[in-house]
């Protein structure tokens, strides 16, 4: 067989950094030989997917979007396991299968041989080192990855500047509401204690839907777990740590280092 050609695929998680590095690697290798590459857990926030689309007006590429179908609560009652900060199927069934099917049915379907580009920046050089050893060992043959954000530009290139001023594109409005990461529209189940404070500041409504999920979960197993943790490692509910929040007050808690360190996972937005 012909031997594969290269196909440069932008990891376009919907956050301003993978839109800047989508954006180069298709100024640098060509619209033709680009694919901005999404996949979908239905719990994004509604103007992720306004500021996806913009972008790839901008880019002048179409989105290549995979969706499994479920969503993270969906994942969570066939693998009867509630995702907390330490484990989340979620990301592995909605995110990290969708993409390992893709890129190998490039290879099979259309002899292409897939580069990755990740918008991950120097401050998170580990979860780059993840992704990069992830790819070498986990498809069926090693895919190549690359870190423009790391290897390539400035390190202090201000994407968020130049895609709202040179642009003309408006920002995801979870950066301006404070959002640390804006995964699955700030319920990512790894977000930790201050990132759930955060929550139910701007979206009480949203807070109190991942509550409502956490309860159906312990109901239909009849398990005492939750999405939270205490820090001796028993369970912390959404009800309870918001009538916590209620009862003291929210301040004290917006800004609660999380017991775990939680770092998102491969879904992260910004
Ligand atoms: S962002 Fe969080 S909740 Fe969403 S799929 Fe990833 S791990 Fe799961």
């Amino acid at each position: 067989m012909a031997e594969r050609k290269t196909v440069h695929v932008a990891m376009f998680s919907t956050g301003a950094a993978s839109a800047f590095v989508a954006y180069n690697m298709v100024q640098t290798y060509g619209k033709e030989n680009s694919i901005l590459f999404f996949t979908d857990t239905l719990w994004e926030d509604e103007d992720n997917y306004r500021f996806m689309q913009e972008v790839s007006d901008y880019i002048g590429v179409d989105i290549t979007w995979r969706v499994d179908g479920r969503t993270p609560e969906e994942v969570f009652h066939d693998v009867r396991f509630l995702g907390n900060s330490r484990m989340a199927k979620c990301s592995e069934e909605l995110k990290v299968r969708q993409t390992l099917i893709f890129l190998e049915g490039l290879r099979d379907d259309h002899n292409l041989e897939p580069i990755l580009y990740f918008g991950i920046g120097p401050h998170e050089k580990h979860r780059a080192d993840n992704l990069r050893a992830f790819y070498e060992h986990n498809p069926i043959e090693p895919i190549e990855t690359r870190f423009p954000m790391i290897d390539t530009f400035r390190a202090d290139v201000d994407v968020k500047k130049i895609i709202q001023e040179e642009w003309g594109i408006e920002l995801p409005r979870m950066y301006k509401l404070g959002f640390a990461h804006a995964n699955c529209g700030g319920r990512c189940v790894r977000g930790g204690l201050g990132h759930y404070a955060q929550l139910y500041s701007i979206w009480p409504e949203r807070y109190k839907e991942q509550e409502e999920m956490e309860e159906r979960f312990r109901q239909a197993f009849n398990k005492d777990v939750s999405i939270l943790k205490q820090r001796n490692g028993k369970s912390f509910t959404l009800r309870e740590y918001r009538e916590m929040m209620e009862r003291e007050g929210i301040n004290k808690f917006l800004k609660q280092p999380d017991y775990d360190d939680t770092v998102p996972c491969v879904c992260t937005t910004f």
